[in-house]
């Protein structure tokens, strides 16, 4: 069977498939397309130039030793890249460019269309003579940098990406650039970021940072006072634009639409739009379908959870920047504990270092186990006195009714008395209400099972072990 450009490329996504990670590989290599076999040459599509980039620079070597085994050694690779149009002809653009792997005496082949020729400049209707010198203000936070602003693998892609952008705005395909995440996962940092490393390298260029709900204010404000086309203007003549938390345009039809002329004309004039939004395009709703389209053009990259790794360096990098010390153990504590939000992390280790201060305390880990409950959500709102009981049922193999019944026979006593003792300590029941939860006791009856459990687990080894495994279970 001969070969085509299709079963060659086949034969090496298997072979790159093997060795790199499924994201990178579904980013990086499945949107490629094999589109010619010529003598030992093969070419593949590439969504962009930075695409192209990208793969030169993190995946020459392995793109040349999948395809050394499939053409044998004078195997060739060309680039070319085709970008979806953006302006009203329906050319797409074609860039042919051999890949650095090729030895250096073989001719370098043309390129087809110079990127730079794009459509003529549209004529932008509403210049106001003289509104370049303008001085627009950034908005930007100079403390959210991209120094402290911790690499780990749940953000390495929006992180690089970030950074590419950073260092060409507009320059490269990541254009817009949309980070996206759930809340409290570092898009707004990134972001601010991005613009803060641009002006630091671009001095003369007009970043702009603006939050999707002051654009949908400054926009309502504008059409009230019949300046709608300044407002447009305004906009237009920025050359990084940056909004955060896009998702809040949904259902505006009107905001949506002046975004949408905002945004194409920044993009057909090569200027640089950085999105945020804490979902991905596809679950967005409420979007136009053309305005969600553009969102697509670039690069949508994804903000995750930061791994244990990950959540430990910007504990520490935090305490250092404020020159607090910690116990190692307590931050192996809050780590383990506040695992989704890193904003949440960071109050939790603002908030701690406040009480220790203020009251002049060590910070101890039952400093630490306070402090992280009134942070972490899901562990108040699932330790209720229901729960606990179900809980300490469980772990001793009995049911609830079982629990609460009036038998005073000694392990069902002793775990109703662990259920009161934790109901006392995760709840902020009274001793009564507890009691009456509890198989109908008084508050007196309450407050001896405390100290009964106080005791014992001071006594008894085995007991001690109980109250152990009770305590994990319910602050798990
Ligand atoms: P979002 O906008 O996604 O809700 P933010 O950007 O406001 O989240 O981030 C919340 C907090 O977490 C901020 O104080 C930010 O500095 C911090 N943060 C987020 N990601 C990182 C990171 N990778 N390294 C250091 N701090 C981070
Ligand atoms: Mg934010």
């Amino acid at each position: 069977m001969s070969k085509t450009a299709e079963s060659v490329w086949n034969n090496c996504l298997s072979f790159i498939e093997d060795n790199i990670t499924s994201q990178a590989y579904k980013t990086w290599f499945e949107p490629i397309k094999a589109v010619k076999l010529a003598d030992n040459a093969l070419s593949i599509q590439v969504p962009s130039k930075f695409f192209y980039e990208w793969l030169e620079e993190h995946y020459v070597k392995l793109l040349k030793v999948a395809l050394t085994k499939e053409l044998g050694s004078k195997a060739k690779l060309v680039y070319v890249i085709k970008m979806e149009n953006t302006y009203g002809n329906k050319q797409p653009f074609t860039e042919k460019i051999p890949s650095s792997n090729r030895s250096n005496s073989q001719a370098s082949q043309e390129v087809d269309v110079p990127l730079k020729n794009k459509s003529p400049e549209l004529k932008n209707p509403f210049v106001i003579p003289g509104i370049r010198n303008v001085k627009i203000e950034s908005q930007l936070n100079p403390n959210y940098n991209f120094d402290n602003f911790l690499e780990g693998e749940s953000n390495r892609l929006a992180r690089s990406a970030g950074m590419a952008v950073a260092n060409k705005p507009g320059g490269t395909s990541f254009n817009p650039l949309l980070v996206f995440g759930g809340v409290g996962l570092g898009k707004t940092h990134l972001a601010h970021a991005i613009g803060v490393e641009i002006k630091d390298k671009y001095p003369e260029k007009t970043v702009l940072y603006i939050s999707a709900e002051k654009f949908t204010q400054q926009y309502i404000e504008s059409v009230k006072k019949n300046n709608r086309n300044d407002f447009i203007h305004f906009y237009q003549i920025i050359d990084v634009l940056i909004v955060d938390d896009i998702q809040l345009l949904s259902g505006k039809a009107g905001t949506q639409d002046v975004f949408f002329h905002i945004f194409n004309h920044l993009h057909q004039n090569g200027k640089q739009v950085i999105l945020t939004s804490d979902k991905a395009p596809v679950d967005m709703i409420d979007i136009e379908q053309r305005l969600l389209s553009r969102f697509k053009w670039g690069l949508s990259a994804e903000l995750n959870h930061p791994d244990y790794d990950t959540r430990v360096a910007i504990i520490q990098n935090k305490l250092y920047r404020d020159g607090v010390e910690m116990p190692e153990d307590i931050v192996e504590f809050l780590a383990n504990n506040i695992k989704t939000n890193i904003r949440e992390l960071e109050g939790a280790i603002i908030s701690l270092i406040a009480h220790s201060s203020f009251n002049k305390r060590e910070i101890t880990i039952d400093l630490a186990k306070k402090i992280v409950d009134n942070y972490v959500k899901h562990t108040k709102r699932e330790v209720s006195i229901d729960y606990i009981q179900k809980v300490v049922s469980e772990y001793f193999q009995m049911d609830v009714d079982t629990l609460q019944s009036k038998t005073r026979k000694r392990h069902i006593v002793q775990a109703r008395q662990l259920a009161m003792f934790f109901a006392k300590k995760f709840t902020k029941a009274s001793l009564a209400s507890i009691g009456s939860q509890i198989g109908q006791r008084d508050h007196a009856t309450v407050l001896h099972a405390c100290k009964t459990v106080d005791n014992l687990s001071s006594t008894d080894k085995q007991f001690r072990k109980y109250v152990e495994d009770l305590n994990k279970k319910l602050t798990l």
